[in-house]
């Protein structure tokens, strides 16, 4: 297991990473509140963490990674109410397009989404925990309230004091709080809302508590990382750290916070809230998953990142393709390569280069996820490529596969060139890469009925190929 490092947000310094139980990791990040379509802001989050989680399974850790979905909040119940459906089905059909959206981008990596409304039964036993143990009571109104003055610790994570919060939680008028900064973790049924059976009447889960009941059951008392946007650590982690710890009695609950920064459109966060949102649809479909990638990932990841409408994806697509090209033309040479049979050897140095290359990309992300710093390394690997005398044809198989393996560390780790959906990094690859380039060239040279045959045949095996406008993209469909 490679050694890495990690800034945790509670301690605030970079921490070397130990696991409790290696090589097993847990990781559980803030998922989605799926009561609208996903954004280029929540994306930004999601694909950082799942580059931790290539990476951590890379370095040999076996990763269990859970992501929740907030299927039932004040927010899905009022958008539902708006569009006249059931709030449960609203979050389902926003989640089931965020998977897919999810799906193209690359982001494979979650082990397990939990619902929260499937959780119930650990949430109720957690709240009653909690209220046996006088961390929380029941108001008048039949919601059950966590009590933060039982908690001393609450604001370590966000560096608050709870007294500091006072003057603008009185604002907040609530008669049924003993005290104002105390947190409903039991809301009391409202009609006509989704609601179950609890020792405290009818009613549903508030939503800090939600996180705390499935990470116990699904990730034990303490576990080893807990991610999500910047924007949670108060109140909603600050939250969580209180009810873990106050019903586990063990500390710390979370051994290393990670927190991703926010994606920011003319200086203010990309939020539904705020109105200011690029649908990840949207992008996906102008631009395509690599560009999109790109953009996300060459950046300091705790640092916000600046969205430009105008520049931002299109200058990611331009510099994406600058990778791209390169990593297509290897694929292309190794299929010429492999009929071929014998080919040269690269010279020496070039072939240390890429060997050295892939370790410096490693120890380069195992320092708290420097992801831009690997993508600087990439772009100076393709410069190198691109020198005077480097002369890639007539390679053979391996001496390609070895100058390629710096940009198959990106494929794999970041998730670039992916295109073509679920049969990428299949062995066809290469030979469907090799046929669109065929193709590219016989319509290029205004030979379409060469272009038509081409994509007839791959239609035949099972590919369909889309012509976009930034290049064809094929995908996988059942032969019929
Ligand atoms: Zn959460």
């Amino acid at each position: 297991m490679r050694r890495f490092t990690v800034y945790d947000s509670r301690t605030r310094e970079v921490r070397l990473f130990a696991p409790l139980h290696p090589p097993r990791v847990g990781m559980y990040v803030c998922g989605l509140t799926p009561y609208a379509a996903a954004h280029v802001g929540h994306a930004r989050t999601f694909v950082f963490f799942d580059v931790v989680a290539r990476a951590l399974r890379r370095w040999g850790y076996r990763l269990f990674y859970v992501q929740n979905v907030t299927n039932l909040d004040d927010k899905l119940i009022a958008r539902a109410a708006e569009e006249g459906t059931d709030p449960l089905a609203l979050a389902e059909r926003h989640f089931a397009e965020y998977r897919a959206a999810m799906e193209e981008l690359g982001v494979t990596s979650v082990n397990y989404y939990p619902f929260a409304t499937d959780y119930v039964p650990e949430i109720v036993a957690q709240v009653r925990v909690l209220v046996d143990r006088g961390f929380a009571y029941r108001a008048p109104d039949g919601s059950v309230y966590f009590s933060v003055a039982k908690f001393p610790k609450f604001g370590e994570l966000s560096g608050q004091n709870v007294a500091a919060l006072r003057p603008g939680a009185r604002l907040e008028l609530d008669a049924d709080k003993r005290s104002p900064e105390d947190f409903v973790i039991w809301k009391a049924a409202t009609p006509g809302e989704p609601a179950w059976e609890s020792p405290w009447g009818p009613g549903r889960p508030g939503w800090h508590v939600e996180d705390t009941a499935i990470t116990e059951r699904l990730l034990g008392a303490r576990y080893d990382l807990h991610g999500g946007g910047i924007d949670l650590i108060f109140p909603h982690h600050e939250a969580e750290i209180a009810l873990s710890e106050s019903a586990t009695g063990e500390a710390p609950s979370v051994n290393y916070w990670m927190h991703g920064g926010a994606l920011r459109l003319a200086g203010e966060k990309m939020s539904k809230s705020l109105g200011n949102v690029l649908p990840l649809s949207e992008a996906l479909e102008a631009f395509g998953p690599g560009p999109v990638r790109l953009f996300l990932t060459n950046v300091q990841y705790r640092g916000p990142l600046e969205f430009d409408r105008e520049r931002s994806l299109p200058e990611a697509r331009e510099a994406y393709d600058r990778l791209r090209l390169p990593y297509d033309r290897f694929s292309a040479l190794l299929a010429q390569a492999g009929a071929a049979g014998a080919g040269r050897e690269p010279p020496e140095e070039l072939a240390a280069q890429a060997t050295s290359l892939v370790e410096r990309l490693d120890t380069t992300l195992a320092a708290d996820f420097d992801t831009r710093g690997a993508v600087a390394l990439l772009f100076g690997w393709v410069r190198r490529l691109a020198e005077p005398g480097v002369e890639l044809d007539g390679l053979s198989a391996p001496a390609l596969e070895l100058l390629r393996s710096p940009l198959d560390w990106a494929r794999e780790v970041l998730g670039l060139f992916a295109e073509g959906g679920a049969a990428s990094g299949s062995d066809e690859a290469p030979g469907i890469e090799v046929a669109l380039a065929a193709r590219a060239r016989a319509r290029g040279r205004g030979d379409f009925a060469e272009a038509d045959r081409i994509r007839a045949e791959l239609a035949h095996r099972g590919i369909e190929v889309e012509d976009r406008s930034d290049g064809p993209r094929w995908r996988r469909v059942p032969v019929g």
